[in-house]
C-alpha cells in the first residue's frame, strides 16, 4: 500500500461488524480461563495479552500502523520520545559499554546520553554530522554498541547523512539508531538509507495537534545481531529473566529486538502508552501524508520571504537552495523537508524580543511540529540563563528565533512576520 493509505487504514482491520475505528481497550489486565493458557504467555510461548504495562491491543494497533509507514518488522509505543530514545539505546548497550553520536541531536536526547546514561555507565562519543569517513570511524571503540543521529536535528536543523553514518556503523558491525520525528516517515523512510532502527517522538507531527505526549520504536529487521553474539548477549544470550529464552532464537531476526525491549525494558521501566494516548495519536496519525505536505510547503514559503526580508540577517532551511544541507536534503527528503524554519532578526537579543511580542497568529511555545504554528525564542525563554556568549557556543545565537510552521494559511503567517519584523 502507499503511505496515504497505511496512514488511514494501516494497523487494524475491522472483521465483518467490528467497529470500524481502533477500539480504545482501556482496561489494565485481561481474564483466562486456565492458568496454563495465562503461563504460556508469561513465558512468551503464546501472542496473547496479560498486562497493558507490556501490551495493549490499541497501542499495537498504532505501532502496528507506524511499522507499516517506516517499512519495518516489529514496532512498540512509549510513554513520550524520550522513553523510545532511551529503550532504543539501553536495549542493546549497558554498563561499561559505548555509543556514537552525532552532536546535532535534541537537547533532551543530549541530556539523557551525556548526563543520566553516562551515569547509569554507557559512555557517548558526540560527533558533528557533517565529520568524514575517517573522523567518524576514529570515534569507534571496541565495546561501541550503536550509533546513533536524527533525520532533521531539533533545533539545528542539519539533516543526517544516513547512508554514511549507516556503512560506518555497518563496518563496526553495530546498528544505526536514527531519530526520525522532524521528517516522519512521509518525508524520508531511513530504513531505506540503510537506518536499522527508527525512533520517534510522536508528541510532534505524527499526533500533530498537540493533544498527547509519546514514542514510539521501529525496528527494521535487517540487523543481524547473531552475526556478533559478543556484542550483543542480551539478544543472543538466554535471558534468565524470561525463563531463558533467547530472543534471536524464538523471535527471529525480525522480532528479537523489541520483544526484549517489550517483554525487559518495558516490564522493567514502564513507560507505557495508555490506550487512551495511542488512540489520539492514531487519530492525528491518519492525515499525517496530508498534513506533512502542507507543513513542508508552508515551511519553504516561510524560509524563502524570511531570506528576502531586510530585517532577517541568516535563515536555516534545507529547503532552500543556498543552505548548507539542500544537497543532503535533495537526497533523503524530495517529498519536502518539514515544517521547522530558524533564522536571525537584524538587532539581535532585543531586537528578536521585540518581534516576539508582536507576534499575533504565531504563538509562544516550547512546542514544535504542531497544527498550529508557534516560535520560540530560546535566548529570552528555554537558554535565559546564558549570556550572549555562552548562548553562541552552544550554537544558538541571541537573535535565533525558531519558528515551527503549523498548518494556516501561509499569506496569514507572512504577513504576521512581516508586520512583527518591522515593528521590531
Ligand atoms: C521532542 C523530541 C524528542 C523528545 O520527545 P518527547 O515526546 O518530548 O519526550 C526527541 N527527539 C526529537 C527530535 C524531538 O523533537
Amino acid at each position: 500500500m502507499k503511505h496515504g493509505t497505511i496512514c488511514v487504514q494501516g494497523g487494524y482491520t475491522p472483521k465483518n461488524g467490528e467497529p470500524r475505528q481502533i477500539p480504545i481497550i482501556q482496561s489494565t489486565t485481561f481474564k483466562y480461563d486456565t492458568s496454563e493458557a495465562m503461563g504460556k504467555l508469561f513465558d512468551l510461548e503464546a501472542d496473547g495479552y496479560f498486562y497493558t504495562r507490556l501490551q495493549n491491543p490499541t497501542s499495537d494497533a498504532v505501532a502496528a500502523k507506524i511499522c507499516a509507514l517506516e517499512g519495518g518488522s516489529a514496532a512498540m509505543l512509549t510513554s513520550s520520545g524520550q522513553a523510545a530514545s532511551f529503550y532504543s539505546v539501553f536495549n542493546i548497550a549497558s554498563c561499561g559499554d559505548h555509543v556514537v553520536s552525532s552532536a546535532t541531536i535534541y537537547g533532551g536526547t543530549y541530556n539523557l546520553f551525556a548526563v543520566t546514561m553516562k551515569r547509569m555507565g554507557v559512555e557517548f562519543t558526540f560527533v558533528s554530522p557533517d565529520c568524514t569517513e575517517e573522523e567518524l570511524d576514529a570515534a569507534f571503540r571496541p565495546n561501541t554498541k550503536a550509533v546513533f543521529g536524527e533525520t532533521i536535528a531539533n533545533p539545528a536543523l542539519t539533516v543526517l547523512d544516513i547512508e554514511k553514518f549507516a556503512a560506518a556503523a555497518h563496518r563496526h558491525g553495530v546498528p544505526l539508531i536514527v531519530d526520525n520525528t522532524f521528517a516522519t516517515p512521509i518525508n524520508c523512510r531511513p530504513f531505506e538509507w540503510g537506518a536499522d532502527i527508527v525512533t520517534h517522538s510522536t508528541t510532534k507531527y505524527m499526533d500533530g495537534h498537540g493533544a498527547g505526549v509519546g514514542g514510539c520504536i521501529v525496528d527494521s529487521g535487517n540487523f543481524d545481531w547473531t552475526k556478533y553474539p559478543e556484542k550483543f548477549p542480551g539478544l543472543c544470550t538466554p535471558d534468565e529473566s524470561y525463563h531463558g529464552v533467547t530472543y534471536t532464537e524464538r523471535f527471529g531476526q525480525g522480532g528479537a529486538y523489541i520483544t526484549k525491549a517489550t517483554a525487559q525494558l518495558m516490564r522493567d521501566f514502564g513507560s507505557v502508552q495508555s490506550p487512551q494516548n495511542a488512540f489520539l495519536l492514531n487519530l492525528g496519525l491518519e492525515s499525517l501524508h496530508v498534513r506533512m505536505k502542507r507543513h513542508s510547503e508552508n515551511g519553504q514559503a516561510i524560509a524563502e520571504f524570511l531570506q528576502s526580508h531586510p530585517n532577517v540577517s541568516w535563515v536555516k532551511f534545507a529547503g532552500l537552495p543556498n543552505d548548507k544541507y539542500h544537497t543532503l536534503a535533495e537526497k533523503y527528503l524530495p517529498n519536502g523537508v518539514c515544517g521547522v524554519v530558524s533564522f536571525g532578526v537584524k538587532g539581535g537579543r532585543p531586537a528578536a524580543e521585540a518581534f516576539m511580542k508582536r507576534l499575533k497568529v504565531a504563538a509562544i511555545e516550547t512546542h514544535v511540529a504542531d497544527a498550529r504554528t508557534c516560535c520560540l525564542h530560546p535566548a529570552s525563554a528555554t537558554h535565559r540563563q546564558m549570556n550572549d556568549a555562552e548562548l553562541c557556543a552552544a550554537g544558538v545565537s541571541p537573535d535565533l528565533v525558531r519558528y515551527s510552521c503549523g498548518l494556516e494559511d501561509a499569506k496569514d503567517l507572512i504577513a504576521d512576520l512581516d508586520q512583527a519584523l518591522r515593528g521590531a
